[in-house]
């Protein structure tokens, strides 16, 4: 099968500006997993979905991830109006989305985001998915780069909204900002997250199991580090 027989189009309506435009979609039987990293960085085997999570408007210059595309609240399509539009210059539509063209689209989503001040959670979302794409492609010091800007909005999520954030609750984000630090190097930081997940034994099964595991895998670093 080619990439082609996974791709259909599809008809969506941007809510900053009426347009209505065709997008490029994952049909359902393309998502079979591979594996999952354990910041939740899933693997496909026959094509990468990800790559096409971002929409973009050409004729105004919306771009969000499909999820959050959308929910647009009146009060920030002003702000895309305002300040995206007058500099946006249409390009033409993708069929097939590679890693590079898939971070150019995700960093126009981020910027639709930054300027219409989304939520520090829906930023946060963007950052970790620049950040996996990043990992696919073998970029390490571009990850990291983008794992650090996903924790610091992680933390500001964490601090300043309600649960659940993008379909994640308390314990799930928690564990995630635990796993973000470990895997910027931060053990001590990560352990306490992971902790904190424990102790309070809420949340799922899955996120429960990462966590312990992650907290023993940690705890052997620490251990090994302080004997050498
Ligand atoms: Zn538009």
């Amino acid at each position: 099968m080619s990439l082609e027989d996974y791709l259909y189009e599809k008809t969506v309506e941007c809510p900053v500006c009426g347009n209505t435009f065709t997008v490029i979609a994952v049909k359902q039987k393309a998502y079979v997993v591979e594996s999952r990293d354990t910041d939740f960085c899933v693997r496909y085997k026959e094509i990468n979905p990800l790559l096409y999570d971002v929409w973009i408007c050409q004729l105004c210059g919306y771009a969000a991830q499909k999820s959050t595309f959308p929910d647009i609240s009146f009060k920030r399509a002003k702000l895309i109006q305002e300040y995206i539009t007058p500099k946006w210059v249409a390009r033409e539509s993708e069929k097939i989305i590679d890693y590079d063209k898939a971070i150019s689209r995700f960093k126009l989503a981020l910027i639709s985001a930054q300027i219409s001040k989304a939520k520090a959670s829906e930023v946060a979302g963007l950052c970790l998915k620049i950040a996996w794409t990043y990992r696919f492609m073998g970029e390490t010091e571009k990850e990291k780069n983008f794992l650090t800007n996903a924790l610091d909005k992680y933390l500001e999520a964490y601090a300043k909204e309600r649960f659940p954030l993008e379909n994640m609750d308390e314990p799930t984000v928690t564990y995630l900002i635990g796993e973000l630090y470990r895997r910027l190097g931060n053990l001590e930081e990560a352990a306490t997250w992971y902790s904190k997940v424990i102790n309070t034994r809420a949340g799922s099964e899955r996120v429960q199991k990462l966590a312990r595991e992650q907290w023993h895998l940690v705890k052997e670093e620490l251990k090994k580090n302080s004997a050498s």
